[in-house]
């Protein structure tokens, strides 16, 4: 199964993708996440893409389709994956489709902006793994340690208020207009926001067919 994740940012793109990924046994792709261990690493990547992420801005999309082209090549993607995160604009999603790449199901999380402000708040992820939590919603086991690999938790960068703010603007101008995109190609299931994780998983297995 190949899948797309779609909805704003901290709308649960990355929670629901770790969950689906073990239930469906399939790899998730996170640019977001391959990014921020770029940057970590010091890599050419992520070094173009830093100044983009701290102020909230897409990173070209040029960066994101040659991440995207040669992670999906990989042995571990051959019965489908999860992509979280991506494609995040029109001309994304038309240079996958060019190269290939094509979907089965593309689920968004409907959320709204309000909520989003309130959430970004308590989101930590593992600086090591990438592995995300919510101190309320998702808290780790043992506080500001990651639990699959014991990295330390800390807060994204560009959680900060007026980042998100940027973001949200971002998502709204750029990648929404992906849902009519992936409507028109009769692909789009739209899931709302439940109030837990669990309620908001099981109801995308159901539209999933699951
Ligand atoms: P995320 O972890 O998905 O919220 O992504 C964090 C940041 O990484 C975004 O605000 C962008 O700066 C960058 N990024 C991640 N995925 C993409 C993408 N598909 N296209 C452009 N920029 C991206």
């Amino acid at each position: 199964m190949k899948l797309i994740l779609l909805g704003a940012p901290g709308a649960g793109k990355g929670t629901q993708a770790d969950i689906l990924c073990k239930e469906l046994d399939i790899p998730t792709i996170s640019t977001g996440n391959i990014l921020r261990a770029a940057i970590k690493n010091g890599t050419p990547t992520g070094m173009k893409a830093k100044a983009f992420m701290d102020e909230g801005k897409l990173v070209p999309d040029d960066v994101i389709i040659g991440i995207i082209t040669e992670r999906v090549a990989e042995e571990d993607c051959k019965n489908g994956y999860i992509l979280d995160g991506v494609p995040r604009t029109i001309a994304q999603a038309e240079a996958l489709e060019k190269a290939g790449i094509v979907f089965d199901d593309v689920v968004s999380i409907e959320i709204s902006d309000e909520v989003i402000m309130e959430r970004m708040s308590g989101r930590r992820v593992c600086e090591h793994c990438g592995a995300s939590y919510h101190l309320v919603a998702v808290p780790p086991k043992q506080e500001g340690i990651c639990d699959k690999c014991g990295g330390k938790l800390v807060q994204r960068r560009d959680d900060a208020p007026e980042t998100v703010k940027a973001r949200l603007e971002v998502y709204h101008k750029e990648t929404e207009p992906l849902k009519a995109f992936y409507a028109q190609r009769g692909l789009l299931r739209s899931v709302e926001n439940q109030p837990t994780v669990e309620e908001t998983s099981q109801a995308i297995l159901h539209v999933l067919g699951r």
